[in-house]
């Protein structure tokens, strides 16, 4: 296929080297001509509009700003029916409104973020989360194996980029809490490499940091209990306990204990201690909730 790529950073660089080892004809293109270097002595081509005479065009620039920067180079120099996948992590907002500039020349944006970083974006060990025209998605599905092992189509324009900015949350949600926990473990007393190598054999260690949500919250099961809200309560008090008296502070530990406390006044105490995130449900008025057998399928 004949591609563009726009953008040649840590991630767009072996992105694109990949397309080129794939066998696709590339015109490449940067803000920094060395960033091509590589690429040109593989048999790229260099563009200043790498959008033109291409049936396809990949985007991978810093954020909102930059992509509405060349959003407008694409549209004038991309053919009607070529298709832009937007690589970059980018607002669902910017996204969507570009889209509809894209509709009304007959080009088919859709957003595709990833999630693997540098080394996952050279060994092609990458998810691609993409929103938008299934169809086009279907029909360049070829091209994007060639980028990344993991596709995955989620929804309509911006659903990629929603995806990409949840997991992106979670990821420094955890990334806070565990630098709580670790700083309290190791100040407490224990050596930092045998608190590593216990926890990563505890019930949190061993799970995918994301299916344990399958067990209570998605099906929205919380009765009988596996672990006592109660109980929770109970250890996270008593880690609290411990951090103040070793004075390290818990600000993600408190979050944590005035969710469960929440919980137990509510009377949920003999209840799964994991009925205590359906209080966030309630406050963001929306319930997150899928069947048991459709969670079986997607886990198998
Ligand atoms: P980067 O800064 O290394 O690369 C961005 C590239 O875009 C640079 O080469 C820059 O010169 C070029 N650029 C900027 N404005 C431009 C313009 N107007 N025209 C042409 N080129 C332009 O960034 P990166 O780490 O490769 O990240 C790219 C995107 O991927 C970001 O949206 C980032 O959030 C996302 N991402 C990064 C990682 C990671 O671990 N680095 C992981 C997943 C997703």
């Amino acid at each position: 296929m004949k591609i563009g790529f726009i953008g040649l950073g840590l991630m767009g660089g072996p992105m694109a080297a990949n397309l080129r080892k794939a066998g696709h004809a590339l015109k490449v293109q940067d803000l920094r001509r060395e960033a091509a270097r590589e690429l040109l002595a593989a048999g790229a081509q260099w563009s200043d509009a790498a959008a033109a005479d291409v049936e396809l065009v990949f985007t991978s620039l810093p954020g909102p700003r930059e992509v509405q920067a060349v959003a407008g180079q694409i549209l004038d120099a991309a053919r009607p029916g070529t298709a832009w996948f937007d690589l970059s992590t980018n607002s669902p907002d910017v996204v969507r409104r570009i889209h509809v500039r894209c509709l009304e020349k007959q080009i088919h944006m859709l957003d595709a973020p990833v999630s693997g970083g540098p080394t996952g974006a050279q060994s092609g060990r990458l998810a691609l989360w993409v929103g938008g025209d299934r169809p086009t998605y279907d029909r360049c599905l070829p091209v994007l194996k060639a980028i990344g092992d993991e596709p995955f189509y989620v929804g309509p324009i911006g659903a990629g980029s929603v995806a990409k900015l949840v997991h992106n949350a979670s990821s420094f949600m955890v990334q806070a809490a565990l630098a709580e926990a670790f700083t309290l473990g190791v100040k407490a007393g224990v050596e930092p490499l045998a608190l590593f190598r216990a926890l990563r054999q505890g019930a949190t260690g061993r799970a995918r940091t994301f299916d344990r949500l399958a067990e209570k919250f998605l099906p929205g099961t919380y009765d009988p209990a596996g672990f006592a809200l109660h109980l929770a309560h109970k250890d996270v008090t008593l880690a609290l306990e411990l951090a103040k008296a070793n004075g390290v502070p818990m600000r993600a530990g408190e979050h944590a204990l005035a969710e469960l406390s929440e919980a137990m006044q509510r009377g949920w105490a003999e209840r799964d201690c994991r009925v205590a995130m359906t209080l966030q449900e309630e406050r963001a008025g929306v319930s997150v909730r899928v069947a048991a057998d459709r969670l079986r399928e997607a886990l198998a």
